[in-house]
Formats: structure tokens, C-alpha cells, sequence
């Protein structure tokens, strides 16, 4: 079994679609970066290199390079599973833990629950999405992401069984 973790964060800014656990979510401001910021994407894809001990997500896909701008960070989680399933290991389950003063995520919890199962493959019952305000923390401006994930090695194929000699 392995354990993996990942952190990320990102400043809120005016004029930019908000994307977080790759749904859609209406408020005033986005998420800023290279690609299109999604904040909790980017913890999980972090947490499931760092479980094979992979190269991390800013190696992979550089904030420098042209083909990432504006990317759908599905991207990068889909990447980041194959390179997993490539190292003989699959996602036992996931857990996350976003922190950010608005827009409040309760009632979009369910939506991006469904999204991250529908690119991981995972149940919706192995996939923790929490939600906190920076209380006292001065992050207002930003939304922070933690994500751990639990991964198993795959189970080998069974052969056929070779049938017996008869004499
Ligand atoms: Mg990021």
C-alpha cells in the first residue's frame, strides 16, 4: 500500500470562471493560474504522484509551458492515475479538505463529489470532499486544498488453471 499527499493554493481574482473538483461554481471571481486553477484537482493530482513518488505536478506540467495555459486540470488527474495504474497500483480512496472563506461549498459538495468519481472511476463513497473557513488565518483571497490518497497494489490476473492430463 502506498499513502500520498498533496497541498495547493491559489489567489482569487475578478473576471475568471471559478473551477473547483472540475464543476463550475458561480461566484464573482476565479481561481488564478497558468491552467484553469483548479485548486483541489491539483492537491489530488499531487497526492497520487507523491504516492508513487512521481515527479510533482509543477514538473510535469509547467506553469511555463504554452500547452497547459487555460488546461482543463482533468488533465492532469488523468495523467497522474495512468502514470499510478502504470506504476500497478489503484485509488483505494481519496480525502480532501478545502479552506476558503467563500463561495460556500456545501451546497456544491454533491456535484463535485460526482465529478472527481467520474475521472478517477471511484465511488462516491471513497471520495472525502470538506469544506472550512480560514478562521483567523488572513487568507481571504485565496482558496487551499489538501488531499491524501490511499492506493493498493492491483491485483495481478489470475491465470487459467491448465487442464489436467488425462490418461
Ligand atoms: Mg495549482
Amino acid at each position: 500500500m502506498r499513502i500520498g499527499y498533496g497541498w495547493d493554493s491559489h489567489e482569487f481574482k475578478r473576471g475568471i470562471t471559478l473551477k473547483i473538483g472540475g464543476v463550475t461554481l458561480p461566484h464573482d471571481k476565479g481561481l488564478g493560474g497558468h491552467s484553469d486553477g483548479d485548486v483541489l484537482l491539483h492537491a489530488i493530482t499531487d497526492a497520487l504522484l507523491g504516492a508513487i513518488a512521481a515527479p510533482d505536478i509543477g514538473s510535469l506540467f509547467s506553469p511555463s509551458d504554452q500547452r497547459w495555459k487555460g488546461a482543463d486540470s482533468a488533465l492532469f488527474l488523468e495523467e497522474a492515475l495512468k502514470r499510478v495504474r502504470a506504476a500497478g497500483y489503484e485509488i483505494v480512496n481519496l480525502d480532501s479538505t478545502l479552506i476558503l472563506a467563500a463561495p460556500k461549498i456545501g451546497p456544491h459538495t454533491a456535484a463535485i463529489r460526482a465529478r472527481v468519481a467520474e475521472i478517477t472511476g471511484l465511488p462516491g463513497d471513497s471520495i472525502g470532499i470538506k469544506a472550512k473557513t480560514p478562521e483567523g488565518m488572513g487568507t481571504d483571497n485565496a482558496a487551499i486544498a489538501h488531499a491524501t490518497v490511499l492506493l493498493q497494489a492491483q491485483p495481478t490476473p489470475k491465470r487459467p488453471r491448465k487442464p489436467k492430463k488425462t490418461k
